[in-house]
């Protein structure tokens, strides 16, 4: 197996030589025509989780532990950057190798699958779309080798759903934006060396009033709250960061003064094939879990694979599983040709999210007692699931996103 996933920099052409050779894809896989070069991504990318993953996941999520080696690794081989053009240091392929990708990192690791989400779609994503040429290469180049990372601070401890209330501030004075407030649920915090922040430049403008600012990390006047004790997803950090007169250079405004809200919802829709990604990728963790423990545990004198009560179990799980996917897959070939997506990556999420919940949920029962223990790895994805039913938009806004979405089609 070729050690390089994707030439750096290099040709397209170049990028798609070095997977190595094919092993079976999984048969989902085989189910869709996808493009040789995300085959062979979606291939290198599951041994890269098998090998580097699977083995201390379990250990990661145990000790709160940051995977720094492989994110360090998945940096190296261009998986942190997926869609950013080669001219700042990105790996240029689309958003479907980008999907395809999250899933197979969080099959082996949902924890190090939302450290890169975040980094690819939270991040990096609205800096390449609204920043400067000159704010490009200094705020998404040192981001893609896997040395440093981003995040992205919207929410705050007193709105989520309302991301519309933020009541951060940022003044100007002078040459300098100084910014005062408390961003909550930040996740990468503990790890990240800058962060898209969201705050109000003109309180009378409500939304219209929100902008964006460039902050990096540590920086005089920005401190972390505690590193947040979760049900899931716990070797990645999260944590409030709290602005008290943090001054930042006035060239750190991302886009224009006042677009911020438009910046923050354009970058959740893309945001949200991530986790819809993400979801798929834990899904698939314990779908295949529940098949293997089937085949293999007996009861009443053979396989308990032989129930149907069981295969029933199954095939609906697989169902869910592979709709969700299909969902998925079409939101990112929609953001790929440049075609409106929003609707559909507000279904990928909620589909994928429900899925995620509902498969782990199941395979914990195929597994009975053996599904409880931390020995085997069902109890983690069913933590690790039920996340993303909450973040980048709980299910309750996603219906509301899909709902306003068909009645303006409706409505024309
Ligand atoms: C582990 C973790 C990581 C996170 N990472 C980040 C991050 O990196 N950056 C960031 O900015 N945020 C992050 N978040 C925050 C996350 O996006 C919010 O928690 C989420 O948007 C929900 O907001 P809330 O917690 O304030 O819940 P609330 O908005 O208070 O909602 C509470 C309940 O009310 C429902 N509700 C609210 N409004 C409506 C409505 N209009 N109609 C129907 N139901 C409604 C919600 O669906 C939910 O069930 C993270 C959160 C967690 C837990």
């Amino acid at each position: 197996m070729a050690a390089t996933l994707i030439a750096r920099g290099g040709s397209a052409a170049a990028r798609a030589l070095t997977f190595g050779c094919l092993r079976q894809l999984h048969t989902v896989y085989q189910t869709v025509e996808l493009p040789e070069t995300h085959q062979m991504l979606c291939q290198t990318c599951r041994d890269f989780a098998e090998k580097e993953l699977v083995p201390i996941a379990a250990q990661l999520d145990k000790e709160h532990r940051f995977p720094d080696e492989q994110v360090k690794k998945m940096g190296a081989l261009g998986l942190l950057a997926m869609d950013v053009p080669e001219e700042y240091k990105g790996t240029g392929l689309d958003y479907l190798a980008y999907s395809i990708a999250v899933e197979e990192i969080s099959r082996g690791c949902a924890s190090t699958g939302v450290i890169m989400s975040v980094n690819n779609s939270l991040y990096l994503g609205p800096i390449l779309k609204f920043g400067s040429e000159e704010q490009k290469h200094q705020w998404i180049a040192p981001f893609t080798s896997g040395d440093k990372i981003g995040c992205f601070a919207l929410s705050e401890p007193g709105n989520g759903s309302d991301a519309g209330a933020a009541s951060t501030v940022a003044r100007l004075d002078g040459n300098e934006w100084v910014l005062n407030g408390t961003k909550a649920w930040t996740t990468n915090a503990w790890d990240a060396s800058a962060v898209v922040v969201f705050a109000t430049t003109d309180k009378s403008q409500k939304h219209k009033g929100i902008s964006a600012f460039l902050v990096p990390m540590p920086t005089a006047g920005l401190s972390l709250g505690k590193k947040e004790d979760k049900l899931g997803i716990r070797a990645s950090s999260t944590a409030n960061l709290i602005f008290e007169d943090c001054r930042i250079p006035k060239a750190n405004l991302l886009g224009q003064q006042g677009m911020g809200f438009k910046i923050a919802m354009q970058t959740l829709d893309s945001g949200r094939i991530g986790i819809a990604s993400q979801a798929l990728g834990i899904a698939q963790g314990a779908l295949d879990c529940a098949v293997d423990y089937a085949e293999k545990r007996l009861a009443f004198g053979s396989p308990i694979s032989k129930l149907q009560a069981i295969q029933f179990k199954l095939a609906d799980m697989a169902l869910a599983l592979e709709s969700a996917r299909l969902l998925t897959w079409r939101a990112a070939m929609l953001k790929d040709n440049g075609k409106p997506y929003t609707k559909e990556a507000a279904m990928a999420k909620l589909a994928a999210s429900e899925a995620a919940t509902a498969i782990s949920h199941q395979a914990i029962q195929i597994l009975g007692g053996m599904g409880y223990v931390t020995e085997m790895p069902a109890e983690r994805h069913y933590r690790d699931a039920r996340i993303t039913e909450i973040y980048e938009g709980t299910s309750e806004i996603q219906r509301l996103v899909i709902a306003g979405q068909l009645l303006k089609e409706y409505r024309g």
